[in-house]
């Protein structure tokens, strides 16, 4: 049980660890269409909402990635790590589907369509929400390890 309890946390990280890659591969598009899209005969970066949204990104993935590195870090020293990886689950991709809706929005019409991959992103983002346990499920799991009742399986 133990090993396999442990698998759960493997694969929690992973999904983590992607969604830190598609948060990044957000900012990369959004600030390359930011830059050359016009509007108004200005690039579209130069209002401050578009900026809004990419440094909601950006904040997002220096939390995410700190987050992802936190629970490698405890893993690598062969620390107990459920409740670090759940935290780094949980946010990264919540975070990531932010991130991937905001990509969307910052390339428009253009950015609903499949010419550019920020719908994709969204897609991946969406799932990593679901499988290894879903958002509630990890909250479930903090609220586990923060209060010692388990409320996944109500009692
Ligand atoms: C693309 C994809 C790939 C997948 N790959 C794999 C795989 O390789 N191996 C594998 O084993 N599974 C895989 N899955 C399954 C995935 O792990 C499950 O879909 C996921 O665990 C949710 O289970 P469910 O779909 O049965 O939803 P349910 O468990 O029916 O959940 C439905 C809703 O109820 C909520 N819910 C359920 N229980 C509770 C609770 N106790 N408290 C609060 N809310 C609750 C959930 O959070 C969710 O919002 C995959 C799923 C997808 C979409």
């Amino acid at each position: 049980m133990r090993v396999a309890l442990s698998a759960l946390d493997n694969g929690r990280y992973s999904v983590a660890a992607g969604c830190v890659g598609i948060i990044q591969a957000c900012i990369d598009i959004s600030v390359k269409y930011a830059r050359t899209r016009h509007q108004f005969g200005r690039p579209i970066g130069s209002f401050q909402l578009v900026q809004e949204m990419i440094a909601d990104m950006v904040v997002d993935y220096e939390a995410a990635r700190y987050l992802v590195y936190r629970a490698g870090h405890l893993k690598n020293k062969g620390v107990r790590n459920t409740r670090e990886t759940s935290i780094a689950k949980l946010f990264a991709s919540e975070a990531a589907i932010r991130a991937a809706n905001n990509a969307i929005q910052i390339h428009g019409g253009y950015g609903y369509s499949r010419d550019v991959p920020a719908e994709r992103y969204w897609r991946d983002a969406r799932v990593a929400a679901i499988y290894e346990g879903t958002t509630q499920i990890q909250k479930l799991i903090i609220g586990r390890e923060t209060l010692g009742i388990n409320a996944i399986v109500p009692s």
